[in-house]
């Protein structure tokens, strides 16, 4: 058997079926699969491999199950096999799964596991953050320093126990334990006065470091203003949203939208952080400035046994739980770190002594047109491969340079990172190097050829050149988007792909950002883009959407675009907008972008949602906000080589003067570009028979914008492709880049 069947108790399952349909043999793991022999009659062993994919453990993954006939041997019983270190072909290792209720009953009942935090057993606990090497056994992760006691050694060598070949099994007289930090003291080893204490803490405004499973987290009430406005204060995160943990489903229905879909991503063992549409006027309520007043909020539900242990404690209904780390360096996994950083900025740190080995960071998604789609992805996921269908062994591609993923490709699977961040700092540059090496190590893989993407400047670009003496696929940035969306669903054809996003580097040396292609994997055509602007002060402008609006209207209306009564001209300085005038004019440091991202950004600025962005995509996700479900209204604009959006400009400038309302504006301004891509596909399958679309780049994580697409494409006998187990946004450029890179060594152009 292949697929994800280590470290999810695959083998003791195996082993309560042969006992169920009365066979001898043996089960064993090796690096490259799950071996089984067993004897019996015909019946039982057809029952027996129907039942291996029937009732298979929730976490695992079966790829394959492949039999044949061996020569009649006489077994005593049925026994499992020690571990064979065979060869360079890995099975796939477990992301980390959330505790078990079978577990948290184990808490409250079981002598040596009353209380005891780190209760796991094969259906549940850590499993890649621990993992430092191949085959999934207890010496290769960081459990090795605990020396089982006799009763867990019992418990791990009796067949039909839960925990037989728990790696980690542990209970509290021989496993980890979390201690108690107080003012750089240590005050307490008990779980009971660690819980008790830190609930105390949140309860009266404290702020509290918690080790968790891939890092760090700070915490505090969720409901509490002042203790929200302290955390941001440590974290030096001016507006950016934090995710928050709720008791329960129950108390979490109190407070948020939560529809089937969303209730199966929260419960389920990967446990993601899901962004909801939160209920108005709750009481008690949110703190507001958790999301800044966004009406989406990243909710998740506790998923290690002290989550569950400090709710116990504590009053309130939800916690804010976010990365323990300054703002742009990654997740603290370390204890001494977190001591020295932050003894001094939190009332209290809850640590404990086994260490996180691979970091992964709470992931993120969002359900839209009725599934789960990952915006981040990292614990509960990575490092589970993407089947893709095609030869993409050896291949090595370094990502994109925000929301950074790598992926390295073995076999027809591609391993995508977990979220490294942002490659700007020296700490995350450490994080990707870093994980890059263990990647290659832990998956045995040895690079053959490279992918990157276009830019020259972007880090990942240049941390390729430490590989030399390999080929190098250089794959443009939207080219990557859309191949990252045909590598999900298997496409190797030509299509439509629209990819819409913020920025990337174009074979024209311009920004690119709002790309019709006709592509293959291969390569592509730019059929279409929108119309290239000034972008005044580069990146800047990109904090700054003002400067894009005043772009947008200086290009429609000329100098008389001062004379318009706009809300944007009562937030800036009068000066700094003659300043970018000057600079458009001049053409100096205004490089020429075509990012559909910054248009969003250009009309959030016009309508007075959003000057100066304090966190990325603010403008754009304030505009989203405001939509309404019942306006089916549009703007006019213009195609004829690029797509123009002076008409666009001009109605939204007129409804703004004529006290037409916010919502309804942003409404029209949400179908219209819902209808530029309509009409762009129509075009395109006039021409080339194709009706294939697909849609990929960041602009796709806004809800309304895709199903409106998706719908209206449908409708018209579009098919379309969207992302879901992969990040539309920059974290899935990877995968692309590995897809092109096979494709184009399939075709001997390397
Ligand atoms: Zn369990
Ligand atoms: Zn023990
Ligand atoms: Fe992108």
């Amino acid at each position: 058997m292949t697929g994800l069947v280590q470290g999810v108790g695959f083998r003791p399952f195996v082993y309560r079926m042969a006992m169920k349909y009365a066979l001898t043999g043996w089960v064993q793991n090796t690096n490259e699969n799950v071996r089984i022999c067993v004897s019996g009659t015909a019946v039982d062993l057809d029952n027996f491999v129907i039942s291996l994919e029937k009732e298979a453990p929730p976490a695992s993954m079966i790829e394959n199950i492949a039999t044949s006939e061996l020569a009649v041997q006489d077994f005593v019983g049925f026994t499992i096999l020690h571990s064979d270190d065979l060869s360079d072909d890995i099975t796939e290792i477990s992301p980390d799964i959330a505790v078990c209720d079978a577990c948290l009953e184990d808490i409250k009942k079981q002598g040596t596991r009353l209380g005891y935090a780190f209760v796991n057993c094969t259906n549940c606990g850590p499993r890649f953050t621990i993992i430092r090497d191949l085959p999934y056994d207890r010496e290769k992760t960081t459990m090795q320093p605990f020396a089982m006691c006799p009763d867990c050694r019992k418990e791990y060598e009796t067949i039909t126990d839960r925990r037989f070949h728990a790696q980690p099994t542990a209970c509290s007289r021989c496993g980890p334990h979390y201690e108690l930090i107080v003012r750089g003291n240590p005050v307490s080893a008990d779980i009971n006065v660690i819980a008790s204490q830190a609930a105390n803490v949140l309860e009266n405004c404290g702020i509290v470091l918690i080790k968790g499973l891939g890092g760090m987290h700070l915490a505090c009430d969720a409901l509490d203003e002042n203790a929200v406005g302290r955390l941001r204060l440590i974290k030096n995160r001016d507006g950016k949203p934090f995710a928050v943990m709720f008791r329960d489903l129950g108390t979490l229905r109190q407070f948020a939208f939560v529809d089937d879909v969303a209730q199966q991503s929260l419960v389920s063992w990967r446990r993601p952080i899901v962004l909801l549409e939160m209920k108005k006027d709750t009481s008690p309520a949110l703190a507001e400035n958790i999301n800044s007043g966004l009406n989406l909020v990243g909710v998740m539900l506790p998923y290690m046994p002290f989550h569950h242990q400090l709710f116990q404690r504590l009053k309130t209904h939800a916690i804010v739980l976010t990365s323990g780390n300054f703002s742009s360096e990654p997740i603290l996994t370390g204890n001494d770190q977190a001591i020295s950083q932050f003894t001094s900025f939190v009332d209290a740190l809850v640590l404990h002594n086994r260490d996180i080995y691979n970091r992964t960071d709470d992931s993120v998604a969002r359900i839209m047109d009725g599934r789960e789609r990952i915006l981040r992805r990292s614990r509960g996921y990575a490092p589970a491969p993407v089947r893709t269908g095609m030869d993409v062994d050896g291949i090595l591609a370094f990502g994109a340079e925000l929301t950074n993923c790598f992926c390295i490709g073995k076999g027809q699977k591609a391993f995508l990172s977990q979220h490294i961040g942002d490659l700007q700092g020296l700490e995350t540059m450490q994080f990707y190097e870093e994980t890059i090496s263990q990647y290659l190590k832990l998956f045995r893989m040895k690079p053959s050829l490279l992918a990157v993407d276009l830019h020259p400047e972007y880090n990942s670009t240049k941390t390729a050149r430490h590989y030399g003496g390999l080929p190098v696929v250089r794959v443009q940035h939207h080219h990557a988007h859309i191949a990252s969306c045909m590598a999900e669903h298997h496409l190797d054809e030509k299509v439509i792909g629209i990819a819409l996003d913020g920025t990337g580097f174009g074979d024209d040396g311009h920004t690119w950002g709002s790309e019709f292609f006709v592509c293959d994997l291969n390569g592509y055509e730019r059929v279409t883009h929108f119309e290239y602007l000034p972008l005044p002060g580069g990146d800047l402008a990109a904090e700054e959407p003002w400067r894009m609006a005043v772009s947008y209207l200086y290009k429609v209306y000329g100098d008389d675009f001062s004379k318009l009564a706009l809300p944007l001209f009562s937030g800036i300085d009068p000066e700094k907008i003659a300043m970018v005038v000057r600079m458009i004019d001049r053409k100096v440091n205004c490089p020429l972008t075509a990012g559909a991202g910054r248009l969003f950004d250009a009309v959030s600025s016009l309508v007075g949602l959003c000057q100066v962005a304090t966190f990325q995509a603010e403008g754009p996700m304030r505009l989203e906000a405001l939509v309404r479900n019942d306006c089916y209204e549009k703007y006019t604009f213009d195609v004829d080589k690029t797509i123009r959006f002076d008409a666009t400009i001009k109605g939204i400038v007129h409804d703004l003067t004529g006290g037409v309302s916010l919502p309804v504006i942003a409404t029209k301004f949400h179908n219209t570009i819902i209808s530029v891509i309509f009409e762009i596909s129509n075009t395109i399958r006039a021409r080339e028979k194709i009706s294939k679309v697909v849609l990929s780049g960041g602009v796709f994580q806004n809800k309304y914008l895709l199903e409106g697409s998706v719908a209206l494409l449908r409708e018209n006998n579009f098919q379309v492709y969207t992302h879901a187990a992969i990040p539309a946004n920059d974290g899935g450029i990877a995968l692309g880049q590995v897809a092109v890179a096979s494709k184009r060594r399939e075709l001997k152009c390397v």
